[in-house]
């Protein structure tokens, strides 16, 4: 074959091989490559089938890598659930004991002591402190594992906001902030109580810890077929840099030695309410305070 012709021929079968290599193929074997008249073409042929087995081995290792990293998830995950539910259980009964003990006492000893009272107060705060970091491991492994699921039912919103504000009443007594709730029922709708409830309690928790002892507001308003609640504060408040990383896992802003928390609160709390398909916002300005708002659909 005149040379012109045979230079063709190759150009033709390299980009017929570059397609197949492409393609994740190749019918290059050791057998093509010696059935080539010249070396040049013997090497170039040579040189594909090396790239094929080269991109191949590569393949390979990426599908093992993904489902190395796939097995450590599900390992976490599998840990994180087993380990937050095992610490459930006994953490439910020290809780009990520790709600029932100021009565018991009581009922032996007369009145109690002041120093006693107190420090079984103390306690039975760590022991809800503790209660509230397990029960954010649970979720964190329920979401992750997508077994989140919820819970409707007919019920009004200010009076579901309005509870959680009355149960921070001395939370908030404590560190000074004055709790202020802001808004008139019924607000009638279809809401998961507890998670609602939940997101709530995470906003105005944070709003204590963050708050400087500053003054809170919690309230409620309907907004046509959608409903919003909110928890202000004029505390530490949050860099505009980090007002979307917080709504992610494990993200801090504030300084771990001054504030303890694990990064999840806000995140769970997203997921929540991205689950119930309303959309949780924050404005915030540094030392000036934060707005939290949460907005949820009315209907089911
Ligand atoms: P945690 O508070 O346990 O660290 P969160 O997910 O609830 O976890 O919050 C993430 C971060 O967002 C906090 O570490 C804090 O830096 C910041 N943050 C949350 N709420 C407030 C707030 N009301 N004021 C200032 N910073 C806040």
């Amino acid at each position: 074959m005149p040379s012109g012709e045979q230079d063709e021929r190759l150009g033709e079968q390299v980009l017929e091989h570059v397609a197949e290599i492409a393609a994740g193929r190749c019918s290059i074997t050791d057998a093509t490559i010696a059935a080539e008249p010249d070396a040049s073409s013997q090497e170039i042929l040579a040189g594909l089938l090396m790239l094929h087995e080269d991109l191949e081995y590569g393949r390979l290792r990426q599908v093992t890598l993904l489902q190395d990293l796939r097995d450590a998830v599900r390992a976490r995950d599998e840990f994180l659930s087993v380990a937050s539910h095992e610490l459930r259980t006994p953490l439910t009964t020290l809780g009990l004991q520790v709600d029932g003990l100021p009565r018991a006492l009581q009922q032996q000893m007369g009145s109690l002591p002041e120093n006693v009272s107190r420090r079984l107060g103390l306690i039975g705060r760590q022991v809800e402190r503790l209660s509230a970091l397990v029960t954010s491991l649970v979720d964190v492994s329920r979401i992750s594992s997508g077994k989140l699921q919820l819970s409707k039912e007919r019920a009004d919103l200010v009076e579901i906001v309005r509870a959680v504000a009355e149960r921070f009443g001395d939370d908030a007594r404590r560190s000074g902030s004055a709790l202020v709730f802001e808004g008139q029922g019924p607000i009638w709708g279809e809401y998961d109580v507890s998670r609602v409830d939940q997101v709530a309690t995470n906003l105005l928790s944070n709003a204590i810890r963050y708050g400087l002892g500053k003054p809170i507001a919690i309230g409620v308003a309907p907004d046509g077929d959608r409903s919003r609640f909110w928890v202000a504060d004029r505390g530490i408040g949050i860099p505009p840099e980090h007002q979307t990383r917080i709504f992610q896992q494990f993200e801090r802003v504030a300084p771990a030695t001054s504030y303890a928390g694990l990064g999840l609160g806000l995140w769970i709390s997203r997921q929540l309410v991205e689950a119930m398909e309303g959309t949780i916002s924050v404005r915030s300005e540094v030392n000036a305070g934060s707005v939290f708002t949460v907005d949820l659909p009315r209907g089911a």
